[in-house]
């Protein structure tokens, strides 16, 4: 049982001294998380402390000493980002799409990130290597997507955003933005007429993909935010990690496959956990995840199902995980978009 007292606090919360007074991390745990904390971003937001007495909440905010551990196969760039970045701020591996992070900070860091060594509130792009990577999409016809990641692109004021978007607008061969974002489950209260205002001065079809773990995430207020984008023309998307004591059962992805779609939102990826450092203690089995999923089939609503998908460690891309097979070892092969074989690593015990 979890003891854990409701935080009344209304601002973000830290460091390791906020999280304590506000109870969500004991005294006697507070010594030992501050090496944590001083390796990895940590916030957390009103909207999810308020959530925190759920453990399957806390357990992906709260900062946990298990993060100190890195096993040999966990990479700082754990889906080779930093190989297929052609401008700082661009990642460019499949043809017509691209991702551009204008910034590196989030609404809450999510302690399994698979961004964890880049995230954090520094080292977003300047206004000089903006344009840069502006100019890049304006001038690779063959973009036709653009991702806006990071980071949340969605804790930048609305005037940045804008400034993003039209640019993007005026770029005749791109037809579809993405934005993936956390806010609109970890700080509701972003999505105002003006964010709006900013993702809907556009041309072009813009979709925002919402990142949701447990169907506890979507509050009423989150369920409102999320309308509020729908009704302007928004169609939302779900991106949702698989994690161990989080949402590692049947019954936690069918309440939150269902949740999602009763608030119109698609469930699209449902991610097998990257090989991030200090993350073991989220890795759910490759063959637990693909018995998961299975035993969905039949029991949801086609449009409930999410695809569940795994991203080749080193950069070779995003794959079906239910393609990946095992070799006895413990390993998997996984063949790429190009069908060239990799081996995937086993999950630790
Ligand atoms: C995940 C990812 C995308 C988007 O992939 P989709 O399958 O279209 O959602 C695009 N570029 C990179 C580099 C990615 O990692
Ligand atoms: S919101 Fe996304 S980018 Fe930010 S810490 Fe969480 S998973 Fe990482």
């Amino acid at each position: 049982m979890n003891h854990t007292p409701t935080p009344t606090s209304e601002t973000t919360l830290k460091t390791i001294t906020a999280l304590t007074a506000s109870g969500l991390v004991t005294p006697e745990d507070a010594a030992g998380l501050a090496p944590v904390a001083a390796r990895y971003a940590t916030a957390v937001t009103p909207a999810m402390a308020k959530l925190a007495s759920d453990p399957r909440i806390a357990r992906q905010f709260v900062p946990d000493v298990r993060e100190l551990v890195t096993l040999p196969e966990e990479r700082a760039d754990p889906i080779g980002d930093a190989a297929h970045s052609p401008v700082k701020g661009i990642v460019h591996r499949y043809p017509d799409r691209v991702l551009l992070m204008p910034t590196l900070a989030c609404a809450v860091y999510c302690r399994f990130c698979f961004r964890r060594e880049t995230v954090g509130g520094a080292g977003g792009l300047t206004a000089g290597e903006l344009t840069a990577a502006l100019d890049y999409i304006r001038t690779t016809p063959a973009i036709w997507e653009v991702i806006l990641t990071g980071g949340d692109p969605l804790v930048l004021a609305p005037r940045k955003i804008e400034e993003i978007i039209a640019s993007l607008d005026a770029t005749p061969h791109v037809r579809t933005i993405r934005i993936h974002s956390r806010v609109p489950v970890a700080a509701p209260e972003r999505i105002d007429g003006a964010l709006i205002g900013a993702l809907r001065a556009t041309g072009k079809a813009v979709y925002v993909g919402v990142h949701c773990n447990t169907a506890a995430e979507l509050t009423p207020e989150a369920v409102a935010a999320c309308a509020r984008l729908v009704d302007a023309g928004i169609p939302l998307l779900a991106q949702t990690v698989l994690l161990k004591g989080v949402n590692d059962t049947v019954e936690d992805l069918d309440a939150l496959f269902r949740a999602l779609v009763a608030a119109r939102i698609k469930p699209y990826y449902l991610h097998q956990l990257d090989y991030a450092p200090g993350t073991s203690h989220f890795r759910v089995p490759l063959a637990q995840g693909q018995a998961l999923v299975g035993a969905l089939r039949g029991r949801l609503s086609g449009i409930a199902h999410p695809t569940y998908i795994l991203d080749i460690p080193g950069g070779a891309g995003k794959v079906p995980a239910a393609s990946a097979s095992p070799e006895g070892d413990g390993t998997y092969i996984v063949r790429d978009p190009q069908g060239t074989a990799h081996s995937y690593p086993p999950s630790p015990l």
